[in-house]
């Protein structure tokens, strides 16, 4: 078998074979090293599964390392792997499985190498080559792997019905790999997925959100989200999105699908960046339509607010899959809520205290936001797109040109809540947020200059109106 690998990885592949000769049984490379290194993809761990014991083998191949590698193992599962230099190898022993209809669990036993290449998910996930001396490199694909990987074809080796109904997951993990690879999934495999997608539901959300997370970290995550959209998985672990889907029609006006606006505003985004969370937000960011909708006469379709009802629906959707509770969610919830405002800011005699309060409200994740604002432009119309493009690289200068004057991006207030409590004896309540909120709005708006005097001073004021008083004057500080 001719593929790329480095000299390292022929000698560690022959150590192997060679411990295995010792041990007297049949050991093989087997599953996504195979695929990858035949598609000349990065691999970071290999599988090796071998007639007999997997933690037996594992150990004795340890041993001939001069250092002795750690060997981790679990009895129950008869799997063992170390790591040599950051690549992981996973040893097993060849299994055959049966399952029950109410797990993914299923009853292991001892089996051949055939046996074991039948209960893989894919053919192409299936391909073995021999690590043993006599047929050192010897490819084993009993199922046409081979093919299917030149054609770009995923297929299950077994009846994809009984495949999927075992471990539903493979059914995620076959849009997954159309995703990654750009491969077609032949329609007898897609369709026993059409067929199963309710089963999706015996399987933990960490699991399917860990490949969906896949998809979206794909050059194109559309590929894989449409897929999981038109097979009906989608709808089983994320209806929200799929109640994006559709178009209304009254007195012969429509609006433009949610779904597929919204699978080009990811796209566009992967195009422009990494950031996977980024591509979350674009995801969520109409999250809030279909709740909003509403015909109005002479206006058409409006969905008013979305914003505010997708950054309400963010932590809400990030519980559900099971996604981080933490910075990445709240990331996502401030640019879905913050998405409409740059459009805004492109409208003519725009003030400096409009661009300060992006600045402020967008704080460091304002050329993030912008990304996401220039992928939600999916107009047909190039010079359309063009124009609106240009739009923001214009309100990309103004919010310079502010930044640089006033500074605002990372900006706090010159009275800060915990100065308010001292001064008017309060505990952490409503007037403080009251006060804080009056001192920032009018720094902003421009209406006093941002020092601790013009502050203080509109602050006694306005505590005067709420009937608060300082405690006693020299609460106040002396900044003569
Ligand atoms: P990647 O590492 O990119 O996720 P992979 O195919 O290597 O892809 P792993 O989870 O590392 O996936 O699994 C290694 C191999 O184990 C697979 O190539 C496949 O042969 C088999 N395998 C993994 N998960 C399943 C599953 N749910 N059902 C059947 N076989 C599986
Ligand atoms: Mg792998």
């Amino acid at each position: 078998m001719d593929i790329s690998c480095t000299v390292q990885e022929v000698m560690l592949l022959e150590r192997i074979g060679e411990t295995a000769d010792r041990l007297g049984v049949s050991c093989f490379v087997i599953g996504g090293f195979v695929r990858d290194k035949i598609l000349g993809r990065a691999t970071k761990d290999a599988d090796i599964v071998c007639t007999g014991d997997g933690i037996e083998l594992a150990k004795a191949v340890a041993e001939t390392f001069p250092h002795k590698p750690h060997v981790n193992f679990f009895k129950n599962f008869g799997t063992a792997q170390f790591k040599l230099n950051g690549f992981d190898i996973e040893f097993v022993g060849a299994r055959k499985e049966s399952y029950s209809p109410e797990s993914r669990k299923p009853d292991v036993l001892p089996g051949t190498l055939e046996e074991d290449q039948l209960r893989r998910d894919f053919t192409i996930n299936a391909l073995a080559i021999t690590l043993n001396k006599e047929n050192f490199g010897k490819l084993v694909d009993p199922f046409n792997g081979m093919d299917d990987l030149q054609y770009g074809i995923i297929r299950t080796p077994l009846d994809p019905d009984i495949t999927f109904s075992d471990d539903p997951l493979r059914m995620m993990r076959a849009i997954r790999f159309a995703s990654q690879l750009g491969f077609t999934i032949v329609p007898e495999t897609f369709e026993a997925i059409t067929r199963n997608c309710a089963r999706l539901k015996i399987i933990s959300q960490e699991r399917t959100t860990d490949e969906l997370n896949k998809i979206m970290a794909c050059p194109k995550p559309s590929v894989g989200l449409e897929l999981l959209f038109k097979s009906g998985l989608l709808k089983e672990f994320f209806p929200q999105m799929t109640d994006l889907a559709g178009v209304d029609i009254l007195d012969g006006q429509g609006h433009k699908d949610n779904f597929y606006h919204t699978l080009k505003v990811i796209d566009n985004t992967a195009e422009r960046s990494e950031n996977l969370w980024l591509r979350w937000a674009a995801l969520m960011h109409d999250i809030g339509k279909p709740a909003t909708k509403r015909y109005e006469n002479g206006h058409g379709w409006t969905f008013h607010g979305h914003e505010v009802v997708g950054e309400k629906m963010t932590p809400r959707i990030f519980k559900q899959l099971k996604l981080p509770q933490n910075e990445h969610m709240k990331y996502v919830a401030k640019l879905v809520s913050l998405h409409l405002r740059p459009i805004s800011l492109t409208k003519e005699d725009i003030t400096d205290s409009a661009m300060r309060r992006l600045l402020f409200d967008a704080g460091d994740d304002l050329e993030d936001l912008m990304i996401l604002c220039e992928s939600d432009i999916t107009s047909k119309n190039r010079l359309k797109v063009k124009r609106y493009l240009e739009n923001f690289e214009m309100v990309k200068l103004r919010l310079r040109e502010v930044e640089e004057k006033d500074n605002i991006r990372n900006w706090q207030p010159p009275i800060s809540g915990d100065e308010i409590m001292k001064l008017f004896n309060l505990t952490p309540s409503r007037e403080v947020g009251v006060l804080k909120t009056t001192i920032r709005e009018a720094i902003l708006d421009g209406q006093i200059a941002n020092t601790y005097d013009a502050a203080m001073e509109l602050l006694i004021e306005k505590a005067q109106t709420l009937n608060l008083h300082p405690v006693s004057p020299s609460g106040l500080k002396n900044t003569d």
